[in-house]
């Protein structure tokens, strides 16, 4: 799943302003390069601008200042399509909150973002959400749905999502910020694991201050500037940012800078509390707000998904179950001709069937190779669309004058006819369709070889068999 190597997403001198000139800096002149494979902690101190700088390398949020190279290429000179792509396909993020869609199943969670971005079609984006759910540990939980997986096994399948389109980055803003100890400890190893062997890049914001230490780098935000450090003896001070399980009034006390680095003691004026009621409400209606969206897009994303799946699902039972095809006879018309009938045959019991252009060719093995054979159809109204109501043969001559071909069975030719035809419920192809691949194996006496030398290597029970199918392989 490694893509090329050496691909670096640069953050270079980047600020962030919110609200009208000149605004509030959020982050100011932030340099930061992440290379494939290496892991980047950030750790700072609530509301410092770390969740601000995370949105602008993921190209979420643009920038006030500066760029984001991607290869040394500008994120925000690329077409708004482009800059999906990315978004999409070379980061994946991870969240404080998992945000997963209530109404699907973990596995349909992890797919989803390979089947709204068609990165993958629907087999191999399942196949991959498959892996990823066992990597994560939660293979028995695919149908599983969120409401009834814990908050740490949420956090797996948001990380299998995150993962789900092999992005270069990972970046995790605070995902294990509000888990317990025991269970935030199995997220990190869940993480470091996956880390190690999909080889994307990681950029971790954490509290957690044995999990930066493991990093490649280590940044400190202070105050919406990014510095380097070793964390040194930080230990204590960073201890007191962590608030997973304080109830809200101490958390919201806790993230406040703490009164000794203050650089001056500010009096609590009597007009406070009315303003700080105003920012919980104004808080409150916007977060409430968000929630809404949120859940109606969801819910939109999931009605969606599902009818996609169910589609899918009803074409690939209609191409591969309701139509059986096989080899049908084999004449001999000398000098090493052969004329084919195959067949297909509409079993569903009444529900019509279309085949676009089933395509048919003829290969001989010789040695470990298997050799094509000139073939072309016999039938006048060969190609183009072909409603399929109980058995339909189709007729071909093809040429197997082959030497030194391989004897499976002793003087047979062993030979593949390999079919692709588009099979669709309706004469109108739209996004209906679905691309059946068959293969038939015969066995075929070659031309030139008397029925008596084909009889002493083995026995029959009469004259040896012109063809002898195989079973499917
Ligand atoms: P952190 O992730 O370190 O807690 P953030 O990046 O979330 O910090 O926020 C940095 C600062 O920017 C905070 O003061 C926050 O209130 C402010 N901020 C974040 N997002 C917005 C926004 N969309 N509009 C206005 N201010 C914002
Ligand atoms: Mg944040």
């Amino acid at each position: 799943m490694r893509k090329s190597l050496d691909v670096i997403l640069s953050a270079q001198s980047l600020t962030k302003r919110y609200g009208t000139a000149p605004g509030y800096v959020a982050v100011q002149d932030a340099s930061l390069e992440l290379r494939e494979g290496e892991l980047v902690s950030i750790v700072g101190r609530s509301g410092s601008g770390k969740s601000t700088l995370m949105a602008m390398l993921g190209a979420l949020t643009r920038p006030s200042e500066g760029k984001v190279l991607l290869d040394g290429v500008d994120l925000w000179t690329l077409a708004e399509v482009e800059l999906a792509s990315f978004r999409c396909t070379e980061v994946g993020f991870i969240f404080q909150f998992p945000s997963l869609l209530p109404n699907l199943s973990a596995l349909d969670n992890i797919a989803l973002p390979a089947l709204l971005g068609s990165t993958l079609d629907g087999p191999a984006a399942y196949a991959r959400a498959y892996h990823l759910l066992d990597r994560v540990g939660l293979a028995d939980r695919a149908e599983a749905y969120p409401d009834h997986l814990s908050g740490g096994e949420q956090r797996r399948v948001a990380i299998a999502r995150a993962l789900i389109n092999s992005p270069r980055w990972l970046l995790a803003d605070e995902p294990t910020g509000d888990l317990d100890e025991d269970t935030e400890a199995e997220i990190i190893d869940v993480l470091e694991e996956l880390h190690a062997t999909e080889s994307f890049g990681l950029a971790l914001v954490t509290h957690n201050l044995e999990l930066a230490r493991r990093a490649t780098r280590i940044y400190e935000m202070r105050q919406g500037a990014l510095v380097s450090t070793d964390l040194g003896d930080k230990a204590v001070a960073f201890e007191q940012w962590t608030c997973r399980s304080a109830p809200a009034e101490i958390r919201l006390r806790q993230e406040l800078p703490p009164a000794s680095r203050a650089p001056a003691p500010i009096p609590l004026g009597r007009n406070l509390w009315p303003v700080i009621q105003t920012f919980l409400l104004v808080g409150v209606i916007m977060l409430a707000a968000i929630m809404l969206i949120d859940f109606g897009i969801g819910r939109y994303q999931a009605v969606q998904v599902r009818e996609r799946l169910a589609r899918t699902a009803t074409l690939q039972y209609l191409a591969l179950n309701s139509l059986r095809g096989d080899v049908q006879s084999i004449a001999d018309l000398g000098d090493g001709r052969y004329g084919l009938t195959t067949y297909l045959e509409n079993v569903s019991g009444g529900q019509p069937i279309f085949v676009l252009s089933p395509d048919l060719r003829a290969y001989v093995q010789v040695g470990t190779v298997w050799q094509e054979v000139p073939m072309q159809s016999a039938d006048e109204s060969a190609g183009g669309v072909l409603k399929i109501e109980g058995k339909q043969t189709y007729h071909y001559v093809f040429d197997a004058r082959v030497r030194e071909f391989a004897q499976l069975l002793p003087n047979y030719m062993h030979v593949r006819f390999s079919g692709r035809m588009l099979v669709s419920p309706s004469s109108i192809p739209d996004d209906g369709v679905f691309e059946r691949k068959d293969n038939y194996y015969v066995y075929l006496k070659p031309f030139g070889v008397p029925d008596e030398m084909v009889s002493t290597r083995m026995r029959f029970s009469g004259k040896p068999p012109l063809w002898i199918p195989m079973p499917p392989h």
